[in-house]
């Protein structure tokens, strides 16, 4: 996509659970270049909002449109397939097979039960080019020399990088990041940080689902605020964090 292009466009988005509204009518806009960040208190509905937008739920009403395209009611593999890739808030991985493995065959391992049956259909074509996509990913996000350590080895944040790489496989326009620092240490914030620059200088857009502030203020261009399924203020780092609304909803100044 050309720098600027409207990637995602999610209009009026709403979603009810029997009588809670979760969702309440939300809209916002990411372009291409940009990483959004999305906060908001416990219960704000963050999680449902990227639940839709990823297609993992279907919303009660509203529109979410990729490259133009609408993909609401699509399945979430078919979303992936259009450009829109996601990481889930928990590592999914097999512990004793290794960061490459894993990588390659993470669209496999995650399926429910056809998985298996998936995996040894793979014929060896595809399975090398699986194994060479995801070496090349890898390699981008500097994790060249863990690639064939065990999974299970490795830290939460070489753990939650090598999601990251996973992700990047289907060659996605726009990542979604479901809390990608949650638990991390300072210094796998800042590589995780570095990271997620690096593949925005690469034309990647970025939409993370955040609760430390520190992480998000310094990394996005814009950030939502949601607060009781609603979106409270849109803005830039500098003019959430200014805001008189967001001060006492969120940062409880
Ligand atoms: P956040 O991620 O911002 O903490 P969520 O999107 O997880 O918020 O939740 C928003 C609201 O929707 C909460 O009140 C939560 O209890 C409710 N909720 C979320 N998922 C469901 C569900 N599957 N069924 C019923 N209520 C839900
Ligand atoms: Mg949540």
């Amino acid at each position: 996509p050309a720098p600027g292009e409207l990637l995602l466009d999610v209009d009026r988005l709403r979603k009810q659970f029997g009588g809670l509204v979760a969702v309440n009518d939300v809209s916002f806009q990411i372009r291409a270049g940009q990483i959004v960040g999305l906060i908001g208190p416990n219960g704000a509905g963050k999680s449902t909002t990227f639940n839709l937008v990823s297609g993992v739920l279907s919303s009660t009403s509203g529109q979410v449109s990729f490259r133009g395209q609408p993909v609401s009611g699509l399945a979430s593999r078919l979303i992936a397939r259009r450009g829109m890739s996601r990481t889930f808030q928990h590592v999914k991985m097999i512990a004793d097979m290794t960061v490459l493995e894993n990588v390659a065959l993470g669209g496999y391992l995650r399926g429910s039960s056809g998985s298996m049956r998936a995996m040894l259909r793979l014929d060896r074509q595809e399975e090398q080019r699986l194994f060479k996509e995801a070496e090349t990913q890898l390699r981008r996000i500097g994790m060249a020399e863990q690639m064939h350590e065990l999974a299970g080895n490795l830290a939460l944040g070489p753990q939650r990088l090598m999601e990251i790489a996973r992700a990047l496989c289907t060659d996605p326009a726009l990542l979604l990041l479901d809390e990608p620092a949650a638990g991390l240490r300072h210094k796998e914030k800042q590589a995780l940080g570095d990271v997620l620059r690096q593949l925005k200088q690469e034309g990647l857009s970025i939409l993370l689902v955040e609760h430390d502030m520190d992480f998000v203020m310094g990394l996005t261009d814009r950030i939502v605020v949601m607060e009781f399924g609603t979106k409270l203020i849109e803005g830039t780092p500098a003019e959430v964090q200014a805001s008189p609304e967001v001060r006492a909803a969120y940062l409880g100044t």
